[in-house]
């Protein structure tokens, strides 16, 4: 299998081209570069959390137990949380990942059991669009960021099949471990539960999560909103500037047309 120093370097590499064409090419803000393309470096050693060897585990948990916090502060925010309260969240979360999660993980796990899987590179993925923002954060750079993981995260396993191959005599032969790595569904019952379970669960915060909707539905309903008072006379126009600003160029034109309404 490859080493872990091959899966963070080949998960690096396109976590840095992932964050310079999004820059380049999509104009995104250069600090979510920054996440993005860390969390696909990250993510490209997540799937081997399960071989019970220490430095996955060291490495990824505690950046895990740094930047999960980080990343729910927007959620504590949007709770009202007192400042002091946020601050206890945040170091009870750390303690969590870092000693909780990391040694659940060590024992209740296999390797390339279904942390070696597309279902589970998927809900890692589901994960981060959750916890990466909140009614503040643009739609597509939560989206950008989840798209970090899962190319991260792909690129282990395929770098794991990759090395499942192997030339002996002049043909390409299967190692015993070919499709333990991409794989739907492995041998274990409770695992392919457990994946699918939390998948389902993740899909199903993702589907009721509102600040998901896309901008475009609120601002349209306000607009058509606040275009019908305007015909009622001057007092029951909205106060705001922005609002003037769009609906008065247009009144000399006495054009009632549909596109004044949108
Ligand atoms: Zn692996």
């Amino acid at each position: 299998m490859a080493g872990f120093k091959t899966h963070i370097s080949f998960s690096t590499t396109l976590g840095i081209g992932y964050a310079c064409g999004a820059y380049a090419f999509f104009d995104m803000p250069w600090t979510s570069c920054v996440i993005a393309g860390g969390l696909c470096s990250v993510s490209g050693m997540l799937p081997d959390l399960d071989s019970g060897s220490g430095r996955p585990i060291r490495e990824s948990m505690g950046f895990a137990a740094a930047v999960i916090p980080m990343m729910c502060l927007e959620w504590f925010e949007a709770v009202d949380m007192p400042r002091e309260l946020m601050i206890v969240s945040a170091v009870g979360l750390y303690l969590l990942i870092r000693f909780g999660l990391a040694s659940a993980i060590t024992k209740y796990t296999v390797h390339r059991g279904m942390f070696h899987s597309v279902p589970a590179a998927v809900l890692a993925a589901l994960v981060v669009l959750l916890l990466s923002g909140g009614q503040h954060t643009r739609v597509d750079i939560r989206l950008f960021k989840a798209g970090g993981v899962l190319i991260g995260y792909v690129s282990h396993l395929m770098l794991d099949e990759l090395w499942s191959l192997e030339w002996r005599y002049g043909l390409l032969r299967r190692k015993k471990s070919f499709g333990t790595a991409m794989k739907l569904w492995g041998k274990s019952l409770w695992g392919n539960l457990s994946v699918y379970g939390k998948l389902a669960a993740a899909a199903m915060l993702v589907g009721n999560d509102t600040t998901l909707l896309p901008p475009s539905t609120p601002a349209r309903s306000t607009t058509r909103q606040s275009a019908a008072p305007d015909s009622g006379g001057p007092d029951s126009r909205p106060s705001g500037d922005m609002h003037r600003e769009q609906v008065e160029p247009r009144q000399p034109m006495a054009d009632h047309s549909p596109r004044n309404f949108r």
